[in-house]
C-alpha cells in the first residue's frame, strides 16, 4: 500500500515491505515466438515490436540455468548476499507453447532456493485454462506468481493501427479468468500511441482502475528502428512525446490508478543504437524521466490515486 510520504507504490517499496530486502528480477529469454508474428492471430506482429522486446545482451540459446544463474551472480556482485530473485520470463509469449515445455521452463526457476517468485509475461489472448492452472500449481507451492498481460490501449481503433491482433475484451476476459485465481496480474499499456489523446489515454487508465489487477507497466511510446512502426514514423504519419508530455500524461495516470496497485515500471528503454525516437528512451536517461514523472508530480501536489474514481 501506498505510504505516508511516497507519491507512488513502486515495486522496489512493495517487494521490499512484502519480503524485507531487496527482491531483484532476473530478466531471461527464451525462443518464444508469438501468435501475432508466426501467423496464428496475425502476420508481422505488433507495429512497434522488434525481436519480440528481447533487450539486445539477452541471448534466447544460452541455457536457462546459465541464464538465472548469471543473472544471480551479476545482482550479488552488484547488491550483496542478502538479496532474492524473480525470474522474469520476458520477450514473445511466454505462455505459447505446449506443457510439457512450459512445465520445464517454469519447474527450472523452483531449482534456485533464492528465486521467490515467477514472472511470466504474455498477451491476453495466450491464456487459456490450462496454462492458467499450471501457473496457479507454482503459486500453490509457494512461490509469488505474476503474469503480465499487455493491453496497451484501451482504445480498439488504436489496438487495430498498430496490429494487436486482440481486442479489449480478450484483455478483461483474461484478467477476470487469472483473477479467480491464486495469481497476480500485471498490466502493460504504452502512451503516445499513434493519434491517441488524453482522454484516450485517461480511459486506458480508467480501465485498469476498474478491473481486479495488481499492477501496471507505463511505458512511453518508442521508435525502434526495423519495425513497421519506424516506416510511419519516418513518413511524418505521427509524433511522439516532449519527455515533459510523457511526465503529464503518466502523472494523469497515477492519479486514477487505486493507490494499492504496484507500479512495476514507468520507462521504456532500448539501446541507443536502436532508437529512432523519443530520445530519452534510453538506458542513460532512464533516471531522468523517473525525474520528470516526481516533478510533475510535485509541481501539482498529487500522488497514485489521488483522482481514483472506483473504489476496489
Ligand atoms: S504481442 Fe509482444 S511479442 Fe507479439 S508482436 Fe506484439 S509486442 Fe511483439
Amino acid at each position: 500500500m501506498l505510504k505516508e510520504g511516497f507519491l507512488y507504490y513502486s515495486l522496489k517499496d512493495y517487494l521490499k515491505e512484502k519480503y524485507g530486502k531487496r527482491v531483484q528480477k532476473i530478466t531471461v529469454s527464451l525462443p518464444f515466438t508469438c501468435p501475432n508474428i508466426d501467423g496464428t492471430k496475425a502476420f508481422g506482429g505488433c507495429t512497434y515490436c522488434f525481436s519480440g522486446t528481447r533487450p539486445a545482451h539477452l541471448n534466447p540459446s544460452v541455457p536457462l540455468r546459465d541464464q538465472i544463474e548469471e543473472g544471480i551472480q551479476r545482482a550479488k556482485q552488484r547488491y550483496g548476499r542478502n538479496i532474492l530473485f524473480f525470474v522474469y520470463y520476458q520477450s514473445y509469449s511466454n505462455t505459447y507453447g505446449d506443457r510439457e515445455y512450459l512445465k520445464s521452463i517454469y519447474d527450472t526457476a523452483l531449482e534456485f532456493e533464492e528465486v521467490v517468485g515467477i514472472d511470466v509475461g504474455t498477451r491476453p489472448d495466450c491464456a487459456p485454462e490450462w496454462v492458467l492452472e499450471l501457473l496457479e500449481s507454482y503459486a500453490n507451492m509457494g512461490l509469488e506468481v505474476w503474469i503480465e498481460y499487455g493491453l496497451q490501449s484501451a482504445n480498439f481503433k488504436t489496438l487495430k493501427f498498430i496490429n494487436r491482433a486482440h481486442g479489449v475484451s480478450d484483455f478483461v476476459d483474461a484478467v477476470l479468468r487469472t483473477k479467480k485465481r491464486n495469481l497476480r496480474v500485471c498490466a502493460h499499456i504504452i502512451l503516445g500511441l499513434p493519434f491517441e489523446d488524453r482522454e484516450d489515454m485517461l480511459e486506458t487508465g480508467k480501465l485498469l482502475s476498474a478491473l481486479p489487477i495488481d499492477g501496471v507497466k507505463i511505458h512511453p511510446l518508442h521508435i525502434i528502428k526495423g519495425t513497421k512502426m519506424a516506416q510511419q514514423y519516418l513518413n511524418g504519419e505521427f509524433e511522439v512525446l516532449s519527455l515533459e508530455e510523457y511526465a503529464e500524461r503518466a502523472v494523469d495516470i497515477i492519479e486514477i490508478l487505486p493507490p494499492n496497485m504496484v507500479i512495476h515500471r514507468l520507462t521504456g528503454e532500448v539501446e541507443e543504437d536502436r532508437l529512432i525516437a523519443p530520445d530519452y528512451c534510453t538506458y542513460k536517461k532512464k533516471g531522468e524521466v523517473l525525474q520528470a514523472i516526481q516533478r510533475e508530480l510535485e509541481k501539482r501536489g498529487s500522488y497514485q490515486g489521488c483522482k481514483s474514481a472506483f473504489v476496489r
